[in-house]
């Protein structure tokens, strides 16, 4: 597969932004100032961030087994998705309901989208899928697994069906991933080259940093990389994210209450009358009551916010998984009403 070929024609005659580092004594080439302040002890506030991210991109190649030319980074992954469209073009297929991103995105970009029901188990139509994959030839398929909102993962079998379908890039965007004890489409990448897998600090307690990857064949980085700004990724974020991913520890210590929280929410909302419980692979849980919008409203009476799934999901709502004490609230407040 040439993936020059599948990119917009403007794009692959562009070339990326080469933002070089000269090593010098003097740097006064790029209008930045002498004064730093001070912020955080090793960050430089007055110097352009790395554009190329290396320590970090690296930390991530080594953690997930690829290659630095194999990660691509952005200022949280909804950027990595614009880029990608933005790259590639429409027309752009994604199941429903599912991120609301992939489509607001290639509306914004004036691409065609093409919006594909998933089964009554929320898993992808594979049947519809690959008709339409056959008819539309869509250039970009997004596929988030763990699906938000369902909270459910699609089976292996059928997503790897629809990459081995399309003739376009299927981007399966593993947000979720960390909570999730089904297998990551990573290791995929090496024989699959319009494979791209997306991952996000956000869901693993890094949201304010806005930290994405993508994770791709090298020549697919190398075009998407051509619409990435060039200091997407500020160097405090950078710093942060370094450090804090370097602390396994904590990061897994944190996957893993959430992990139990999941189990516990479960647990007792199955036990609850009138609700229905989606299974999850995700750091939230939807459910659905008869009446969605009064559950909804009566919990942000009891102080509790969850998502409504209105016009989503119908009568469903999202609960994010929270610390201990929040989901015993949560789950006190919703027996009272229910
Ligand atoms: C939350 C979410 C994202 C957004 O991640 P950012 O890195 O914060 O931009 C991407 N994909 C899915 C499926 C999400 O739920």
């Amino acid at each position: 597969m040439d993936i020059r070929k599948l990119v917009k024609p403007n794009i692959r005659s562009l070339r990326a932004y080469q933002a070089e580092e000269i090593p010098c004594r003097v740097k006064l080439d790029a209008n930045e100032s002498p004064f730093g302040m001070t912020v955080l002890k090793s960050v430089r506030t007055n110097r352009y961030p790395d554009p190329g991210a290396r320590e970090l991109r690296k930390l991530v190649a080594a953690e997930l087994r690829v290659r630095p030319e194999n990660v691509l980074h952005g200022n949280g992954s909804d950027e990595l998705i614009y880029c990608l469209i933005a790259a590639f073009g429409g027309p752009v297929m994604y199941p429903v309901p599912t991120f609301s991103m992939y489509g607001i995105i290639a509306q914004a970009l004036g691409e065609r989208r093409i919006e594909v029901p998933l089964d009554g188990a929320f898993d992808l139509d594979i049947k519809n899928c690959a008709s339409h994959v056959k008819k539309s030839r869509p250039r970009l398929v997004f596929l988030s697994s763990p699906n938000n909102p369902t909270g459910n993962s699609f089976s292996h079998d059928r997503i790897v069906r629809i990459i081995r379908q399309s003739g376009g890039i299927v981007v399966v965007d593993e947000a979720y991933q960390p909570f999730s004890d089904k297998k990551s489409f990573v290791p995929l990448l090496k024989k699959h080259r319009n494979l791209v897998v997306l991952r996000t600090l956000s869901k693993i307690g890094l949201a304010a940093l806005r930290v994405g990857f993508m994770i791709a064949d090298k020549d697919v980085v190398t075009e998407v990389n051509k619409v990435r700004l060039p200091f997407n990724v500020n160097a405090l974020s950078q710093k942060v994210a370094t450090d804090a991913l370097r602390n396994r520890e904590q990061r897994k210590g944190n996957i893993n209450r959430i992990v139990a929280g999941r189990k516990m929410l479960l647990k007792n909302l199955e036990g609850i009358e009138g609700i229905t419980v989606y299974p999850s692979d995700a750091n939230f849980i939807l459910f659905r009551v008869n009446n969605g919008d009064r559950v909804h409203r009566e919990l942000l009476r009891h102080g509790i916010l969850i998502r409504n799934m209105k016009g989503v999901a119908e009568g469903c709502l999202r609960v994010s998984v929270g610390a201990e004490r929040e989901n015993r609230a949560f789950l006190k407040a919703l027996r009272v009403l229910m």
